[in-house]
């Protein structure tokens, strides 16, 4: 099983779960619209700086 560290109470919790079972801490969840927003800035940013 995968484990991950509940930011709020530091404990190892499943990462399946969507809350911290222990603290009641909601996980966020991961964005891939975030990701593609970073990746789009970081090529602008590079295309800026060659230019
Ligand atoms: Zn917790």
């Amino acid at each position: 099983m995968k484990k991950m560290e509940c930011p709020s109470c530091a404990m190892n919790v499943d990462a399946k779960n969507k809350a911290c079972p222990i603290c009641g801490y909601e996980f966020p969840k991961p964005n891939p619209e975030w990701v593609w927003l970073a990746i789009i800035l970081i090529v602008i940013f590079l295309l800026c700086t060659i230019v």
